[in-house]
This record gives C-alpha cells, structure tokens and sequence, in this order.
C-alpha cells in the first residue's frame, strides 16, 4: 500500500471514529457512495456552508440567496440539456466485473505520463547543476517525447469527447494498452452511455410528463427563478444568486469516500452579466475564488487551476480550482462561463420571457451567466485531508490532531477543571455557560488533562480552557492552542474577546 493509500484509509477511519462521517444504512452493510453525517461532522458542514455563504451573500451588496426546491418541472431537464447529454462514457473490464469511466482511464493514464515528465524535469535540473551536459540533454530529449506523446493523445481523446464518439475512444484505450488495475487485464467491453440523473414518478404532472428526476445540480432552480428574484430584491445587473442544496448523481463509478457521492450537497452562485462582460467576470471569480481558499490556510501549494479541455455544451469557458487530496490533485470547485444558454433556452422551452430590462444602456437583454459551483462534501474532504496530521512529539508519543481552520471546527473550545475537586468544576462549568453563547463548547472532567487534550485534537477543537488551583485565586485561567500545544494565562473575562480575534480571518 502506497503512502498516500494509507494515509487515506487512516482518514477514513479517524473519521467514522470520531463520528464525522459514517457509511450510510451501515447495519445493512451500507449503500454505496451515499454516506451520513455524524455529530461533529454536521458541525463541520454547518460551518463550511455559512463561511461561504457569509462570504458570497453578507459579504457581497449585490448577492442574494435562494432555497429552491429538489423536485422541478421535468421540462427543465428537458431545457438543460440534462435528459439528452448528461451521460458518463462506461466501460466494464471482463476479468474483474469492476466498472469504469472511459475518460477517467485515459485521464489517469496522462497523468502518469505527466508524473514522469515531472521527475524526468527534476533530474535534468540535477544534471544541469552537476554540469553534465550528456545525461542532461539525455533527460531533455525524453521529456519533450513524453510531452509529444501527451499531446498527440489529448488531442484524440477531446475530439472523442467532443464528439461522444465511444468507439473511437475504445480504440484509444486498446491501443494505448490500458489496464483494469484490479484485474490487470485488457479485456474490455465496448463503451456505453449512461445518463446519471435519477428518476422517480410524480402522480399528479400531466400524464405525459410524469417522471420526474432528483436535481443533478442546484443551478437549475436558480435559473428559473430569476426574474422572480431580480423583481422582488429590485437587483441591478450585475448581480448574483447564492443557493446552497442537496444534488444527485447515479454515479456508476462512485469510489473515493465522499469525494463522489450519489446524494451531495452544492453551494453555487450564478452571476448574472452584460452579454459580452462574461469573459471578464468569469476572470474575476476564479481569482475571487482562488482567494477565498487560501484564505482558510490550507496551503497556498495545495490548490492549482485546471482548464477544462472539453467545454459543455452550454459554456464558453471553464476552469476547475483543484486540491491535493491524498489521491492527487483533483477537482474541488467549478467555475463555469454558462453563456446565455440556460435562461435562453428556458425561455424557448417555457414561451416566457426571460429578460432583463436595462436602463443604463436602455436595452432589453437575456443576462449571460458566470458560476461559482463547490461541491460541499468535496470541501469537507479537503479540509479533512489536510488537517488530519500525525505528530511526533518530543517523547517520540505521537499525537493525533485535525489541524482544522479554527473558524471552522466543530467545538471551538473546550473547558476543563484540572481536578474534579476543590471547586474547580462548579468553576469551570460556569465559564463554560458563558461562552455557550457564543461559541459550540464542551465539557470534560474525565481522565489525565493529558488525555482530554488530546481527545479534543483528535477532532480538531482549536482552544482548550483549564480552570486551575490559580483560577480560583486571580479568576484567570490557561487557553491552551491546539497547533502549537502552546499555553497562555488569560483573564476569565477576556476569553470570549480573545477567542474572537483568534477565530478571524484575513479574507
Ligand atoms: P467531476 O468531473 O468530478 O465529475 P463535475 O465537473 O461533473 O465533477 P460539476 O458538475 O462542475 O462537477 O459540479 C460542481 C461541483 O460539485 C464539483 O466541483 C464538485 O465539487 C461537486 N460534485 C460534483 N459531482 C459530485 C459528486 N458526485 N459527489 C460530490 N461532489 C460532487
């Protein structure tokens, strides 16, 4: 098992351990790729979707929120372009029965090609700095094969994707010998369609429409609403509409924990615009964006942007924020230049008209549209990735801590007598009754403070309160951080303030 595996697998465990995340229906053996929230992770989450959506609708004049419902007119999907192209390329290896996405092998298979171009890059550097000259045009010369190779293969496979030409795509997985990396074998079956929305009846729709599907995105319920919205908030282009919810995707090829789910959860912002300032606002908020994740601190090195090399059909341009997650770099959030194409066709599809009025051009106009769309689990993951650390500490004990961004952890402090004697918890349970009302706070007189620290590292609570024998004396108290381990005196009636200024951030 690889380094990464395992430290992945440990994650997963910490996280079931510590009631983040379980697997769904798990007496019944679970559900695959659906997973339940525990008691601290449903903190995390709530977290997570208010920090964001503080960020887009408190922080913004010009954003507003939305709560659509899942259930939508099926003629939407039909609108979307949902019911005709929303489908995954599948292809299943004979040996081991395991299915797989077509694209996602010959995206993998690059992606060692491009691992090597990378270790191949450093050696000749080496060889450069060594002065020799031989070995390093040597090194040169493979690294510009393997970048030939990689454009030769891209090339075919967008024209494929573009195309949906499956057995094109086939023959490029044949020919570039791919294996299933269970079963090692190349026996494979031809490449299907499958359409990932799932279906369910509706008795009272038309009789002719009543299927109906669970939203594979929240986009959809914005679009609809949006002159509802512009009219009732008395918005001015450009202008945004926030929504954070639940979408569903049968995914066939769900593996990754939580990464990719079947039942998930969005926040998207659809950001309307002057037909022709799309290119210009879609720049904005990728930089915006890139921002906003950097600003939590989980290292500036571990997001990089991927533009897309197929677009959808509904968009002019695209560009994915990625982060390294334990299986390498991979797609956190979208940022999608959506055209005027969703309210358009709404339009057509509906024989509404979906327009906006503009009085400083005095034109009447259908807005393009910029989006902002994050998968909220997948938020959860990076956070969890990064935060999870094994630390040696001097003693050579290692600690277990979730270095989370404090603004997001699920207790924010914890408070502890250092005996249960003396009137130390009477104190310390009168403290902790005052933060309550700020902060999510717990108690604990159980065991060795040793040991109640590191119970609160291990789910990443970022300040722990200890009530001492000095307490009692000068009514201040030890806060202890859970990064550094570091521990300051502080006055009772200053933990709330300092507390507070701990938990900002820069952004
Ligand atoms: P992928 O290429 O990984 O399938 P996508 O390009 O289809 O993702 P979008 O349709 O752009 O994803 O959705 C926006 C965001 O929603 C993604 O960036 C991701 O964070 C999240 N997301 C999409 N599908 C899933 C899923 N099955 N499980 C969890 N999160 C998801």
């Amino acid at each position: 098992m690889s380094k990464n595996e395992d430290l992945f697998k440990k994650i997963i465990s910490h996280a079931k351990e510590y009631g983040f995340i379980f697997p769904s229906s798990e007496i019944y053996d679970g559900l695959s790729a659906v997973y339940d929230y525990g008691p601290y992770g449903c903190e995390l989450k709530n977290n997570i979707k208010s920090y964001w959506w503080k960020s887009m609708v408190q922080m913004h004049e010009n954003i507003v929120g939305i709560d659509s419902a899942i259930f939508m007119h099926p003629t939407v999907w039909k609108s979307s372009g949902h019911v005709d192209a929303f489908n995954d390329p599948l292809i299943d290896n004979k040996d081991s029965k395991k299915r797989y996405r077509a694209d996602v092998l010959i995206e993998d298979y690059l992606q060692k090609i491009e691992d090597k171009i990378t270790k191949e890059v450093e050696k000749a550097a080496k060889r450069f700095e060594n002065f020799d000259e031989q070995m390093f045009r040597q090194t040169n010369a493979r690294v510009i094969e393997y970048q030939k190779k990689i454009d030769e293969i891209r090339t075919i496979f967008i024209r494929c994707m573009e195309n949906s030409d499956w057995a094109k795509l086939k023959v490029l997985i044949d020919e570039l010998e791919i294996v299933c990396p269970i079963s090692g074998s190349k026996n494979w079956t031809e490449i299907r369609q499958f359409n990932l929305m799932f279906s369910t009846q509706m008795g009272s729709v038309a009789e002719d429409a009543d299927v109906i599907y669970l939203r594979p995105e929240t986009a959809q319920g914005i679009f609809v609403n949006f002159l509802n919205v512009q009219k009732s908030s008395r918005m001015k282009i450009p202008f945004g509409i926030a929504q954070i919810g639940k979408a569903f995707r049968n995914e066939i090829v769900a593996r990754q924990f939580i990464f990719r789910m079947k039942e998930f959860e969005q926040m998207e912002m659809q950001f309307f615009v002057r037909p022709g300032e799309e290119l210009q606002w879609f720049n904005y908020w990728k930089e915006e964006r890139m921002r906003w994740h950097i600003a939590l601190g989980m290292g500036k090195e571990n997001y990089r942007l991927h533009e897309h090399e197929k677009l959808a059909h509904y968009a002019n341009a695209a560009i994915d924020i990625e982060f390294q997650f334990p299986f390498g770099f991979k797609e956190l959030e979208g940022i999608h230049s959506r055209t005027d194409f969703d309210l358009k066709s709404h339009q057509q599809y509906s024989g509404k008209k979906i327009q906006y009025f503009d009085s400083e051009t005095n034109e009447s106009y259908v807005p393009y549209v910029v989006e902002t769309s994050i998968g909220l689990d997948r938020m959860f993951l990076a956070i969890l990735s990064y935060s999870f650390v094994e630390e040696v500490l001097e003693d050579n004990s290692v600690r277990t801590v979730l270095k989370i961004p404090p603004v997001l952890a699920p207790i924010k402090i914890a408070v502890f007598p250092l005996v249960k004697k003396d009137g130390m918890p009477e104190k310390a349970r009168e403290i902790l009754k005052g933060l309550q009302q700020h902060f999510l706070c717990q108690y604990d007189e159980k065991d060795a403070i040793g040991r109640r620290y590191r119970r609160q590292d291990a789910i990443g609570t970022p300040y722990c309160i200890t009530v001492d024998n000095q307490t009692l004396e000068d009514n201040t108290v030890t806060l202890r951080n859970r990064d550094s381990m570091q521990q300051e005196r502080i006055a009772i009636e200053n933990i709330e303030k300092r507390v507070w200024d701990l938990l900002k951030i820069n952004y």
